[in-house]
């Protein structure tokens, strides 16, 4: 501490002690030199205007406890005055110490005033409305309760009282206004106020609790007129304020005190009914007027107490109902995220982190079990085609189906899309062939949704757990004997067979061979002519993708295409393909003009159609080649077509560009005749399985023989696919068949060879 501030403290304490001691002296001995006893007060209270004059000059203060402070300094000067008026008061008088002249009395009650309202106007914290009742409460109690011990104690006394201060009411005046600083100034150290240090509030709050409880001390000194409380109550305070100041200059600039957690329980109300209790006991209250007042204030002070508690239990009444609403509220979520965590939202079965969870269990556990994966075929054309919701209500029905086909020990969960899985412990091999069965026999139940009939059908693959086993091993096996199902036609269930791997594995080692393929100048197209019966003329050609593999040779389209469809790399591959058949397609057209095929079919996959920007791609190359594309043919499936809403799009946009649409493979898909009218189809292509059979009297034949009705009816033209023999061809353009395709005419050839075969038709 530097010695500016430490002098004027040493100094203030040895005044402090002195007027102690010196007043406690006073009560036995009387003094000589009565000016000793006013004289600390005045230089006690310049010194506390010192250190609040310090604490204001603080400039690393806001602005509202600077100003507190610059008023706290002008009550202290202030005070110094007061006490040196009050002073002459009493030495200047016969009577005693007690005297005070009314101008003193007011100024005191100024100086109260002052410090009362400096206090106010601190930014105090934010308040909720019961805490100001209860504050409002609090001074209501607190001031009958020592109205009323002033007035027991003192106001009946008022004769003598006057004789000895020369002006009674303005000292009870005095300890009233004294009373209320003590109640401002210790529910501001409470409750805290801006920046304002707390501990120098506490300073402040004690210093004026103090110098009001010595106002109580006057009726004992009656008899000591050389004695004036003001000895007491002016030191205490002033000093307490000194330090108060000192303190708030010493923590200036520390951090900034945190807000105090507001004390719902307060003492005070209780203290004031025990004290009006021992005032009423005390007193007679039937006959005096006194006693009757008593009980009065009594009463009222209970009232105020009541009301007081009253607030105080309604506000932890609705505390108490908001914390169990929250918690209550809190226990519904819990419950539900712990549901949504383990089950899938849509068909509410267990879900894949919970199905996962099991199977770790069952392995922990040591025990056998199988793993099966079920999706159902063609879910992707019942979501696009019927929408959305269509497709969640028939998840949930199948859903549903298992769940009431399975055993309770069984467990069924949703992957997600359209695939589930299925823990089944405790089976042997022909139980779960035959729950297996089962289950895809109950899944195809026709069922009516949303005014559709449906059959839907699953694929299911199974697995047995074997140890060092993974959930995620079990899965992948059970996936690869799913595709397995799945491609051995759909609807039926497959064991998982450790070839099935092997397969898997050249399976992507091809696919990633396919992808340099074209790098690597190992694909060509060759075109298979389409001829006119009977007499086997070329009409057109159609483009068939070849690979020569490196290693492996000559790989089937058969083979690779369906690979190219399922790893994404057909996109490239057929724009590669449509490339060379449009600049071949220029080239005939340059050397054999009009002889030239009036047909170059190309095939075009369901990934194609879907594939953004495909139509505008097509549109281009045509452009560029400088090809009419009238002379082209799409060919696609009917399963491309009827797979999304996107390829039907692409086929009628293709169809405005010029280009013709062929159905390929018809009566081998799923669909019926209805697309020829909803797609703008131009070419049939018979699927050479129907025309296999034609020579002979089968179901075959009969079909065959009916769609030449049709599409002739509807303006398209049939070409039979595979034709092999002469049999089956002139059997064809008996029945009505005027185009044909087949290895009895011609096998796919290079595009020079299709040339040399139209060379006889140019002329010259
Ligand atoms: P597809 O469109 O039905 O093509 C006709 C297939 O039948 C060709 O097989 C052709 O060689 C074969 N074929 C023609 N005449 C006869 C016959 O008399 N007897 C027999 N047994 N077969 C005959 P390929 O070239 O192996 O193609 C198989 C499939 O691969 C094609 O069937 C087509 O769906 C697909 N494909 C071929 N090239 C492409 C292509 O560039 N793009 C796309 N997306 N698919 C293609
Ligand atoms: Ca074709
Ligand atoms: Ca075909």
């Amino acid at each position: 501490m530097p010695v500016r501030d430490r002098l004027p403290v040493i100094t203030g304490a040895v005044l402090l002690a002195f007027s102690l001691v010196r007043f406690v002296v006073g009560f036995f001995v009387e003094f000589r030199l009565p000016v000793m006893g006013w004289l600390p007060l005045p230089v006690m209270s310049l010194l506390a205007a010192y250190a609040c004059f310090r604490a204001w000059r603080r400039t690393d203060l806001d602005v509202a406890t600077r100003r507190f402070w610059r008023q706290a300094m002008c009550c202290c000067v202030l005070l110094a005055v007061t006490v040196s008026i009050n002073a002459r008061d009493a030495l200047g008088s016969e009577g005693g110490f007690q005297r005070i002249s009314t101008l003193a009395a007011c100024l005191y009650m100024v100086i109260l005033g002052f410090a009362v309202w400096a206090l106010l106007r601190l930014p105090a914290w934010e308040r909720s409305r019961s805490e100001w009742v209860r504050f409002g409460l609090d001074t209501g109690i607190i001031l009958i309760t020592t109205g009323v011990l002033i007035w027991h104690f003192s106001l009946t006394r008022t004769a003598a009282w006057a004789s000895q201060t020369g002006t009674a009411l303005p000292v009870l005046a005095i300890a009233m206004v004294a009373s209320v600083s003590m109640i401002a100034f210790t529910k501001v150290a409470f409750a805290g106020a801006g920046e304002l240090d707390r501990r120098a509030m506490h300073l402040l709050s004690f210093g004026t609790g103090a110098a009001a409880a010595s106002a109580s001390l006057m009726p004992f000194l009656e008899s000591r007129p050389q004695l004036n409380t003001g000895f007491l109550a002016v030191p205490i305070a002033t000093f307490c304020a000194q330090l108060s100041a000192l303190r708030q200059t010493q923590s200036a600039g520390d951090a900034r005190a945190a807000r105090p957690v507001p004390r719902r329980f307060s003492m005070v109300p209780y203290l004031a009914v025990a004290g009006m209790d021992a005032m009423l006991l005390g007193t007679d209250i039937t006959r005096s007027t006194e006693g009757r007042t008593i009980a009065a204030a009594t009463v009222a002070i209970t009232a105020l107490v009541v009301v007081r508690q009253i607030t105080t239990l309604r506000e932890n009444t609705r505390l108490l109902e908001t914390v169990d609403a929250n918690l209550r509220q809190l226990r519904d979520y819990q419950v539900q995220l712990a549901h949504q965590v383990r089950h899938d939202t849509l068909t509410e079965i267990a879900n894949r982190a919970s199905f996962e969870e099991q199977v770790t269990r069952q392995l922990a556990a040591g025990e056998e079990f199988l793993v099966a994966l079920l999706d159902l075929d063609d879910f992707k054309v019942v979501n696009d085609r019927l929408g959305h919701g269509t497709g969640d209500a028939l998840l949930k029905a199948v859903s549903r189906r298992l769940h009431d086909r399975l055993r309770d020990v069984d467990t069924v969960a949703r992957l997600g899309g359209d695939e589930f899985t299925l823990l089944l412990p405790g089976l042997t091999g022909d139980e779960a062939a035959t729950l297996l069965q089962r289950l895809v026999r109950a899944v195809q139940e026709p069922l009516l949704i949303e005014g559709h009939e449906m059959v839907p059908r699953i694929s299911i693959g199974v697995t047995a757990s074997m140890p060092g086993d993974t959930p995620g091993e079990l899965l992948r096996r059970a996936d690869v004997a799913m595709y397995a199902a799945k491609n051995a036609g759909g609807a039926r269930w497959a064991w998982f067979d450790p070839a099935m791997d092997r397969l898997a594995d050249q399976d992507a080692r091809l696919g990633a061979d396919l992808r340099q393929a074209l790098a690597r100048d190992e694909l060509r197209v060759l075109y298979q002519p389409i001829v006119e019966l009977p007499h086997g003329g070329i009409v057109g050609v159609e483009a068939l993708l070849r690979w020569r593999h490196a290693r492996h040779g000559d790989v089937s389209p058969a083979v690779f295409i369906p690979l190219a469809e399922r790893n994404g790399t057909i996109i490239e591959l057929g724009r590669w393909v449509f490339e060379q058949v449009v600049a071949q397609t220029a080239a005939w057209q340059r050397q054999y003009g009009t002889a030239a095929p009036g047909r170059v079919s190309v095939n075009v996959s369901a990934r194609q159609l879907r594939e953004p920007g495909f139509v505008e791609e097509i549109a281009a190359a045509v452009r560029t080649a400088g090809v009419d594309p009238g002379v082209l043919v799409a060919e696609v499936t009917e399963t491309a077509v009827l797979g999304t809403g996107a390829a039907l799009e692409a086929i009628r946009d293709l169809s405005t560009l010029g280009i013709r649409v062929a159905l390929d493979d018809f009566g081998t898909g799923q669909s019926s005749l209805s697309l020829l009218v909803d797609c703008p189809v131009h070419v049939l292509k018979v699927d050479k399985s129907f025309v296999d059979g034609v020579t002979t009297s089968s179901p075959q034949a009969v079909i065959v023989d009916n769609l030449i009705g049709i599409t002739s009816g509807l303006r398209i033209q049939a070409v039979a696919e595979g034709v092999e023999t002469a049999d089956q061809a002139r059997r064809l353009h008996q029945v009505g068949y005027r185009y044909a395709q087949g290895f009895h005419f011609a096998r796919p050839m290079t595009g020079e060879d299709v040339g040399r075969l139209l060379r006889p038709a140019v002329p010259g």
